[in-house]
């Protein structure tokens, strides 16, 4: 837990690696908006402790930066005392997703998830007031998923950025858009944040978007040069020289990354539905068959 600003935390999950988000809260002393839950009721009942021991009450209100279960499975442990709030594409996901981690990760124990989707959703931007804090949820377009939220604090120049920003990792546009990716980090440049929660990894300033900017133009020229040569996104994901992203965590969401692309060079647009399953069994391809670990 980290205090960023008065009354506004962050909730780290280290090592930010495969289903160990990031979460975050602001309050006034009365009433509490969270951010994201966990991948595992063990894990987002932890995370309601540290919201008790912080001294803020309970959330009211809890935003979900995107559908994915890391940051929606611990949804119930707050609802229905809190009101669930997401973009409108966030609940449609949620409820199509179901318990989707527990198919790709069957080993894992993440308790008895029900599935909580935003009661109340929104399609371009909504502000809600926690006491004098204005806190605007903005939709910057399909890009990691097609319902991202950007949780924006204009007095605290606090930026809650969801899995638009993995920091240390590697980004991951599978289920959402490579252009809309690029669109989207635009609209969080202009915010001009002075700190930025990521989905996945430290706390960090304005500066990762660069390095996260990179990635995004790398796999785009990577895309437009394989393409068009008839190369599978595993092939051309084996043959990348992946030179300072080789740093970054999950190094294996560059297929994944690609199958994206891919489809963006075939035409098809943001967020339209990929071949899940494929995609997944390249990246163990890419990892030379190694299962991914989900660290929940
Ligand atoms: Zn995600």
């Amino acid at each position: 837990m980290q205090e960023l600003a008065p009354g506004v935390h962050a909730y780290v999950q280290p090592d930010g690696g495969w289903c160990l988000n990031n979460a975050g809260w602001v309050t006034d002393g009365e009433n509490t908006l969270l951010v994201d839950t966990a991948a595992t009721l063990r894990r987002a009942h932890r995370l309601r402790e540290a919201v008790r021991a912080s001294g803020a009450p309970l959330p009211s209100a809890l935003v979900n930066t995107h559908h994915h279960g890391d940051h929606t499975y611990g949804n119930s442990v707050f609802a229905p005392e809190a009101t669930v709030i997401g973009h409108t594409a966030c609940r449609r996901e949620t409820l199509r997703a179901g318990h989707q981690l527990h198919q790709i990760w069957p080993e894992v124990d993440f308790g008895d998830v029900v599935v909580t989707a935003p009661t109340v959703t929104y399609p371009d931007e909504l502000t809600v007031h926690v006491g004098e804090l204005e806190v605007r949820l903005i939709h910057p377009g399909v890009a990691h998923t097609p319902g991202d939220t950007v949780v924006w604090l204009p007095e605290r120049r606090v930026a809650f950025a969801g899995d638009l920003i993995f920091h240390q990792g590697t980004p991951f546009l599978l289920m959402g858009s490579l252009a809309g990716s690029l669109r989207a980090l635009e609209r969080l440049r202009a915010l001009d944040a002075r700190t930025v929660v990521p989905g996945h990894g430290p706390v960090t300033g304005p500066e990762v978007y660069d390095t996260t900017e990179r990635y995004l133009r790398f796999v785009d020229e990577l895309a437009r040069d394989a393409h068009p040569r008839g190369l599978t996104p595993l092939e051309a994901a084996r043959g990348a020289e992946l030179g300072e992203f080789a740093e970054l965590a999950e190094s294996e969401r560059l297929v994944a990354n690609l199958h994206r692309a891919y489809a963006e060079l075939d035409g098809r647009p943001p967020g339209a539905e990929l071949d899940i399953t494929a995609a997944w069994r390249d990246m163990e391809l890419l990892r030379d068959g190694r299962p991914l670990a989900c660290h929940a």
